[in-house]
């Protein structure tokens, strides 16, 4: 049976076994009793006002009235009728008159805790018993009455939850002792009835009234008592809420709110529900005590009530109290008793506290005026630590602002300097991850020859680094990642894992620190930026492992795209740098070095060659006939011979060690390091023979055209002690290879080369 049901039955149960004992005992009422019942009613109402509330009890005086009625009219039925006109008696009398299920409870149950005295009395009763036997007696009686009372009273505050258990049996204790204080009083208005009548037992009532008012003047002073202790208490919890949002609050901050309100009332179960900031349509749920229901069904209660669309207004109730079955959101299951308070300042309307109780005594009007105030002063301390967020959030952001912009303007000035590029990639990406956040950077430059991404520089993958460095991605590896779908301001984050992706995209770093949320950083999470200058591709930089553990905003996107900036324009000043120094030390049309560099090229090699006393060999070549090949096919198709007659040299040639000039219009020279004369006549006549064996096609022509050369050696120190001699000697060698017939290789130290028996 539920608490309920069972409170029903008591309430409707004693006003029908009252009825039930008065139809009973009516037959045995004996007559001609009017007066001393029209008496014993007055008195018996007079009680009723005078009783007291005095430390959360009733004082129940009436039992002076009553008693005597019972002992001088000895009829359980008179006593149910006294007490019932003295009820209606005491009702007229009061000026706001309520006629309620428990008030008709209240009245049954005295009626019938009377009632039931009075039956017991005409059972005990011994006709002619002196003065101690009438005092035992109405001691008698006033014990049937109080255990009765007891009874029924007792069930129905702790059905109706009015009073906290623990508190009743002080209440039991209270209501025993004022009855044994009233028994001598019984007993001297039923000893002086005989002798002096009414007016006797009005003059033994009088100190009853004369007591009433006594603690009727205590009650008030001990009510007042209690407000200004319940206040005070009040404070403490308000000072506590402010404490707990305070800075360097730890622990649980809305359990702790939870305790603090409990000192206060009888709370059993609590939910803040806070509305975060406009953008997000998010609500905060927190919940501490006896909940039952999950926080998702609070959070959609409030979105079904658009509780935090609606602003506070005039209308709105601070407070609301709801019981039981009109409780839209149940955070205790069963029966309850519920506060709902408006979180809301004068700016701001932050949230809703609801609490629970299983005691009515929530929505009594000192604790919901309670309510209020700390509903208020939670709403400012919730309202203070937004704003502080907010100021935090922006002092924050300002910071890496300005530490990027530092950066920004640190790489700049180096780029002012002309530094090495290598260098120069370098602080980038230390400048990206150290002010931007990110444990792992990479900077890739593009090559458009081959198509591919090479690794320039990083940040944070030392360890890798060796295997990593130079190495060559195919370009399409990752720019199939830059989708329109991926692209984040210029750049490109890839959320999802593309399925059968091979190594690329996996992170840099193998052990990522992981966090959870909506925006936490993935470990197959990918950001490139990519390098752009006009259309053109230059590079990229990727990042990886943020230190926050969270995706980038779109502030960290475009300050990372400040630095590919940077990066864009040092690629393009060291390449018009590199291409300008090219210019000036090659030959426009072949692209063998020039003339200059030629000579200044050779005087370093005598330099080092006679530093280590090794061999160093020139050859010098002109090609046979070149006036007839103009003649016969043109300029332009001599020009092209000249390109081609390069290329072969080249391929006969060290490239990393040996140079190729052009030397004059149709002559070129090579100088040879760390090459004796009998190697460098082996290369001359590899070089010679090439050139013979090849059949020239120029472009867009059907000619075919032969073409031969004549090389000239000259080895250093053998043949010469310096430049301008080796290069005298050499020409001195071509010379005679020309002489000699063309198609020729001669060496200044050795005899003319034979030439080669022609097929
Ligand atoms: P040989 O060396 O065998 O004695 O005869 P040759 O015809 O090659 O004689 P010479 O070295 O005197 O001729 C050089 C010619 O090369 C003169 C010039 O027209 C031509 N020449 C020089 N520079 C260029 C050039 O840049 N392009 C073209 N098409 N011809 C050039
Ligand atoms: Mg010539
Ligand atoms: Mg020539």
């Amino acid at each position: 049976m539920t608490r309920s049901r069972a409170l029903k039955i008591l309430e409707i149960g004693t006003p029908v076994a009252a009825l039930l004992l008065l139809v009973v005992e009516l037959p045995t009422m004996t007559p001609g009793h009017a007066l001393e019942m029209a008496f014993f009613a007055v008195l018996a109402a007079l009680a009723f006002r005078l009783r007291v509330r005095y430390a959360g009890n009733y004082l129940g005086v009436e039992a002076a009235a009553l008693v005597p009625a019972i002992l001088l009219l000895q009829s359980p039925a008179a006593v149910i009728l006294i007490c019932a006109a003295a009820d209606l008696l005491a009702k007229v009398l009061r000026r706001n008159r309520r006629f309620t299920l428990s008030s008709a409870f209240d009245l049954s149950q005295i009626s019938l805790s009377y009632g039931i005295a009075a039956v017991f009395f005409r059972a005990v009763h011994r006709v002619g018993g002196g003065p101690v036997t009438v005092a035992t007696e109405a001691a008698g009686i006033l014990l049937v009455f109080f255990f009765v009372n007891t009874l029924l009273v007792f069930a129905y505050l702790d059905l109706s939850r009015r009073v906290p258990r623990e508190q009743l049996l002080e209440m039991g204790l209270f209501q025993l002792v004022t009855l044994m204080l009233l028994s001598p009083i019984v007993a001297l208005e039923i000893l002086v009835y005989p002798h002096y009548g009414i007016p006797g037992v009005l003059l033994a009532f009088f100190p009853v009234v004369l007591a009433s008012f006594v603690v009727r003047g205590f009650s008030s002073v001990e009510e007042k008592y209690h407000e200004v202790e319940r206040e005070n208490r009040q404070l403490d919890v308000l000072r506590e809420i402010a404490n707990i949002f305070s800075v360097g609050g730890r622990g649980d901050r809305y359990q702790r709110i939870f305790e603090a309100l409990r000192r206060l009332l009888p709370i059993q179960a609590m939910a803040i529900v806070e509305w975060t900031d406009e953008s997000s349509k998010e609500v905060a749920i927190h919940v501490a005590g006896d909940v039952s229901t999950s926080p998702e069904a609070v959070a959609a209660w409030v979105r079904e009530n658009r509780l935090d669309e609606r602003a506070i207004d005039a209308t709105t109730e601070a407070v609301e109290r709801r019981s039981d079955e009109d409780r839209e959101i149940r955070l205790i299951a069963g029966p309850a008793h519920q506060l709902i308070a408006r979180l809301s300042t004068y700016e701001l309307n932050t949230g809703v506290l609801i609490l629970e109780s299983a005691f009515r005594s929530i929505h009594a009007r000192p604790a919901v005026s309670s309510i209020s105030t700390l509903a208020e002063q939670i709403a400012l301390v919730l309202q203070d630590r937004a704003i502080r967020a907010q100021l935090q959030e922006l002092s924050d952001r300002n910071r890496e602002r300005a530490e990027t912009l530092n950066q920004v303007l640190e790489i700049s000035n180096e780029l002012k300097k002309h530094l090495n590029l290598e260098a120069l990639f370098q602080t980038i990406v230390n400048a990206a991850g150290r002010s931007l956040g990110f444990n792992a950077v990479l900077l890739s430059v593009y090559e458009p020859d081959r198509n591919a991404f090479v690794h320039h520089a990083q940040f944070g993958l030392d360890r890798k680094w060796d295997e990593m460095k130079g190495r060559e991605i195919p370009a399409g590896d990752i720019t199939r990642n830059w989708t329109e779908e991926n692209r984040v301001s210029k750049s490109y984050h890839l959320r999802q894992r593309t399925p059968g992706e091979h190594g690329f995209t996996d992170s840099l770093i193998s052990r990522i620190n992981r966090r959870s949320g909506p925006n936490a950083w993935r470990a197959h999470e990918t950001l490139w930026i990519p390098f752009v200058s006009g259309e053109r591709l230059v590079g990229c930089l990727r990042v990886d492992d943020p230190k926050n553990g969270q995706s980038p905003s779109l502030d960290t996107v475009r300050a990372l795209e400040i630095f590919a900036n940077q990066a864009v324009t040092a690629i393009e000043i060291a390449r018009s740098y590199t291409d300008a120094r090219e210019q000036s030390i090659r030959d426009g049309l072949t692209g063998a070095y020039n003339h200059r560099y030629f000579q200044e090229s050779l005087q370093k090699e005598i330099g080092r060659a006679e530093r280590r006393g090794r061999p160093l060999s020139v050859l010098l070549l002109d090609i046979d006939d070149f006036k007839s090949i103009n003649d016969s096919y043109g300029h332009p198709v001599g020009d092209a011979i000249l390109q081609r007659i390069v290329a072969e040299i080249r391929n006969e040639v060290r490239g990393d060690m040996d140079l190729v000039a052009r030397y004059g219009g149709e002559e070129f020279a090579v100088v040879l390091p760390e090459t004796p004369s009998d190697e460098a006549a082996e290369v001359a006549e590899r070089v010679r023979t090439r050139i013979d064996e090849r059949l020239f096609r120029p472009p867009d022509t059907n000619e075919i055209v032969r073409a031969t050369v004549s090389i000239g050696i000259a080895t250093f120190p053998n043949d010469a002690r310096n430049k301008k001699e080796l290069i005298d000697r050499a020409d001195a060698a071509l010379y005679r290879a020309k002489r000699g017939g063309k198609n020729a290789v001669v060496a200044t130290s050795t005899s003319p080369v034979p030439p080669p028996i022609s097929h």
